[in-house]
């Protein structure tokens, strides 16, 4: 693994954390002891498995919130249901710009490997690079350039 997904592993932990514990006294509290335990596991799962899936790609998760919301949502009585969408929504949204504020600081670089180049629209290149290569195959004229001014 890259040390920048690394570092960024570490902070989604965090962000996961922050999001189960907004959420977690609103977890039914009409089930059973044993049954609270576990609906708390699984609500810090689905945490944790959605930052964990942002973390590893980001630009292509779209809806990270509703989809943990989705994912959680029977664990809360149905009078808790908009609070812990609109909590969701919070933690998750935040942890999406967190990673985009990496991306863009440049701090991420190496860790998601994104084509170097700038879109005639002004936004940085989203695809792939080659292999070994910092640009997509509609840019790699541009790392030719690169080496002929080295
Ligand atoms: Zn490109």
């Amino acid at each position: 693994m890259y040390e920048g997904s690394a570092q960024l592993q570490a902070c989604m932990y965090q962000y996961s954390r922050a999001i189960y514990r907004s959420i977690k006294d609103l977890i039914d509290p009409y089930v059973e002891q044993s049954q609270q335990i576990e609906y708390r596991r699984e609500v810090l799962a689905a945490c944790e498995a959605t930052m964990e899936r942002l973390a590893a790609d980001p630009h292509y998760f779209s809806k990270p919130e509703r989809a943990l919301f989705q994912d959680i949502r029977r664990y809360f009585p149905i009078t808790a249901q908009a609070e812990v969408a609109w909590a969701t929504s919070e933690g998750v949204n935040a942890a999406v710009q967190f990673i985009q504020d990496q991306i863009e600081s440049g701090i991420l670089d190496g860790g998601i490997a994104r084509c170097r180049a700038t879109t005639r629209k002004g936004k940085p290149c989203q695809r792939t690079p080659l292999p070994e290569r910092d640009y997509c195959p509609s840019h790699q004229h541009l790392e030719a350039g690169r080496a002929v001014a080295a």
